[in-house]
């Protein structure tokens, strides 16, 4: 099982493909409302030098986006800026006496927070969306005041100014509503995970195990065919406690979990099943191969030392999947030859006696 960690609340969820897609998508966009303006006859000498403009800048972004220079969170706000700049300056373009109060890109104006909020970082979005809101209001108000009333410029700036509240105040709670909604499911993610850890040593705690063991039976690991299931069991921890106190106890258990980690497949479970008994479940490997593997853990363990040179052996009881028809049974098997093993001297390993033959 791997670490997970909470999300940064500051994301985009824009991949750089999903982003080339919009590039071009957005160039699409640019040439039919081209095509439409100019076979409408209502292009004007603004649009006429930005649209081409801003399909080079899109068409230069995309290329940018191959290229290890740059940050795709930079490529989405230059791309951001470059059409935002647009809607804003062809806006106020329009409302300019001189060129007649109708204006098609104002409708379009309102993209402007959609996409900030769709798109980009939140903490970017917001400061991003101000500025925008500032610039549009601003310019239009000039342009306006400059032909017009300031009874006609208000009203119209005004209009504009409500309208463009809207869409920051909603798109701002929707925002948040999916911020939210992100960090709870990362949370839920991870508490699912840290239920199932032993927060002492990292491993598999008995849940983690049981669910693990579950996957194994589902058959959801290629190796799951044939297991082997070992119990370690420290032997006489409970000196090392009374001798060295608890926390040189801790410490002991976290090196124990390490070494079996260490010694482990990447594919087998190891967990820490209770106290100081331990568990590995060892995939698809042969009884000879568990045998010395077993020896393997035994062996590493007994060469562990800590506070003031205190070492520790550890009893190993095996069964292997061939040996029961449940996860129980097999366990309960297990168990008995760890029980042997403590009753046969300690430090050693047993496995039950069909399998000490095929292993000698
Ligand atoms: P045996 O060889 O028969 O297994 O003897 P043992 O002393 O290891 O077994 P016993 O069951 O008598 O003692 C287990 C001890 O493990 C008792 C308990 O205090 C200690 N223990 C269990 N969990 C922890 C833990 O998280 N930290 C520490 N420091 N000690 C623990
Ligand atoms: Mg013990
Ligand atoms: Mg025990």
């Amino acid at each position: 099982m791997e670490n997970l960690d909470l999300p940064p609340k500051t994301y985009s969820p824009l991949s750089p493909v999903l982003f080339r897609r919009l590039l071009v998508f957005a160039v699409f966009c640019f040439v039919a409302i081209w095509m439409v303006d100019e076979a409408s006859g209502i292009i004007v000498n603004f649009d006429a030098w930005a649209y081409p403009i801003c399909m080079v800048l899109f068409g230069v972004i995309y290329l940018l986006t191959f290229s290890q220079w740059f940050q795709p969170q930079s490529l989405y706000f230059m791309a951001y800026v470059v059409v935002s700049s647009y809607l804003i300056s062809t806006s106020i373009w329009h409302h300019l006496g001189v060129n007649g109060l109708f204006s098609n890109a104002a409708q379009w104006l309102g993209l402007n927070y959609v996409i900030a909020y769709l798109f980009l970082e939140v903490k970017k979005a917001v400061p991003t969306t101000i500025v925008v809101f500032v610039l549009t209001i601003v310019g239009h108000f000039i342009a306006l005041r400059s032909h017009y009333s300031l009874e006609d410029t208000m009203g119209v700036v005004m209009n504009i100014g409500i309208a463009h509240l809207a869409y920051v105040v909603l798109l701002g709670t929707a925002l948040k509503l999916r911020v939210d909604n992100d960090s709870h499911q990362a949370r839920a993610v991870a508490l699912e995970y840290y239920i199932q850890v032993d927060p002492l040593t990292n491993l598999l705690n008995r849940r983690g195990i049981e669910r693990a063991m579950r996957d194994v039976h589902e058959g959801k690991y290629a190796e799951s065919n044939r297991y082997a299931i070992l119990i370690l069991d420290i032997d006489h921890f409970k000196h090392i406690n009374d001798q060295y106190g608890h926390s040189v106890g801790d410490q002991v258990l976290v090196d124990f979990a390490q070494t079996l980690k260490s010694l482990s497949a990447e594919h087998d479970v190891v967990g820490r099943w209770g106290g100081e008994e331990f568990l590995v479940i060892t995939l698809d490997a042969r009884p000879i191969q568990v045998m010395q593997f077993a020896e393997r853990l035994r062996r590493a363990i007994s060469c562990l030392t800590f506070h003031e040179g205190c070492q520790i052996t550890t009893s190993i009881g095996i069964c292997y999947s061939e040996e029961g028809s449940s996860f129980v049974q097999r366990l309960d098997i297990a168990d008995n030859n760890l029980y042997c093993a403590k009753h046969g001297g300690r430090n050693q390993v047993v496995c039950s006696p069909y399998f000490e033959e095929s292993y000698a």
